[in-house]
């Protein structure tokens, strides 16, 4: 599935996010007061251009979820802005903002909880056409079939029920809810965490395939840097909320920068492009959101902090083109 940078064949930015914030309130007491913000998306920048594979990696809670929830409106940012297509999602009216979502799409990670067992898959495929294409009635069972055909679910068994297909096949007709409408752009969240490793691969193949038969662009979320490296065009490795690394793939496997980034890929076992050698562990545990460390984030774990990390936050700088970096001692400038 993997492109080679220069092989994607249209650069232009399909989905522009700036500054993203998302803050939850935290409650407590017999009242239910707001004690607390829990700081889920801190200040997040990237673009995903038309074709492209993003992977967003991180940790559990590190905030790749809620960024991709906040892009395809199913939440509201705290601050911040999203342009898909040039168009800004928060002035959409309500028309212009069905119309968007028809273009966006959303895997889940768990297929058997997200289909309904009373559906017919053939229904469930082709639901989004009832409600987005009213216009031609006629053709969703055809379109459906036709879709389920596309990832590798024949028709005779269309008129089947979700219970009647293993976990891989159930994965594989929520891919084919999500292209049915023909979108241009799909998060991607988690799709093969829930499968198992046999079926892994064959689920990310035909992800691949389809992209690059429908043209695509994905934001592909996953915690496993070995189901990102099989994916991305690019990397964004997110830690608390923001973004400490992104780079093209081959750069981020190869020539990691941020410590964070290097403790992740030394504790991934066999990676065919793995600059790693020796496992780097890091100490403590990841500092809540509810109340994340000042200055730079990871200088409660980071192995080669200095004191100016706890004082002043580093931006997230181009160290070589595309090869963004938020750390101190990246540009050098503060050694001690
Ligand atoms: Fe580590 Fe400091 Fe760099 Fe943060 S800024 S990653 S604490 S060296």
């Amino acid at each position: 599935m993997n492109k080679e940078w220069h092989e994607i064949p249209n650069l232009k930015s399909l989905v522009v996010v700036r500054n993203l914030v998302k803050h939850y309130p935290y409650r407590g007491g017999p009242l239910g007061r707001v004690r607390g913000w829990k700081h889920a998306v801190d200040g997040v920048s990237f673009d995903i251009r038309e074709g492209e594979t993003l992977g967003l990696a991180g940790e559990s809670g590190s905030g790749k979820t809620t960024i991709g929830l906040c892009i395809l409106d199913l939440i509201k940012p705290t601050s911040g802005s999203i342009q898909f297509d040039g168009r800004d999602m928060a002035s959409l009216g309500r028309e212009a903002s069905k119309d968007i979502r028809r273009e966006m799409q959303i895997i889940f990670e768990n297929p058997h909880a997200s289909l309904n067992p009373r559906m017919r898959v053939v229904d469930i495929v082709s639901e989004g056409l009832f409600i987005h294409r009213p216009d031609s009635p006629g053709a969703y069972r055809e379109t459906a079939l036709e879709m389920l055909r596309k990832v590798g679910i024949d028709r005779h068994l269309a008129d089947r029920y979700p219970g009647a297909f293993s976990s891989g096949q159930q994965q594989r007709i929520c891919i084919a809810r999500a292209l049915a409408l023909q979108p241009r752009f799909v998060v991607a969240d988690e799709p093969v965490s829930a499968l198992d490793a046999s079926i892994q691969a064959s689920i990310l193949n035909l992800l691949g395939d389809l992209q690059s038969e429908l043209g695509l662009s994905l934001l592909f979320i996953a915690h496993d840097l070995r189901v990102i490296e099989h994916v991305a065009d690019r990397v964004a490795v997110l830690y608390l909320g923001k973004i400490v690394e992104i780079a093209r793939r081959q750069t981020i496997f190869s020539h990691p920068l941020h410590p964070y980034t290097r403790a992740l890929l030394s504790a991934v076992p066999a990676l065919p492009q793995g600059s790693k050698n020796q496992r780097i562990l890091l100490s403590g545990e990841t500092p809540s959101a509810l109340d994340p460390p000042q200055g730079c984030r990871f200088h409660t774990r980071c192995p080669i902090a200095v004191h100016h990390c706890s004082i002043e936050e580093p931006s997230l700088i181009s160290v070589n083109g595309d090869h963004r970096v938020s750390c101190w001692l990246v540009d050098g400038s503060h050694s001690g």
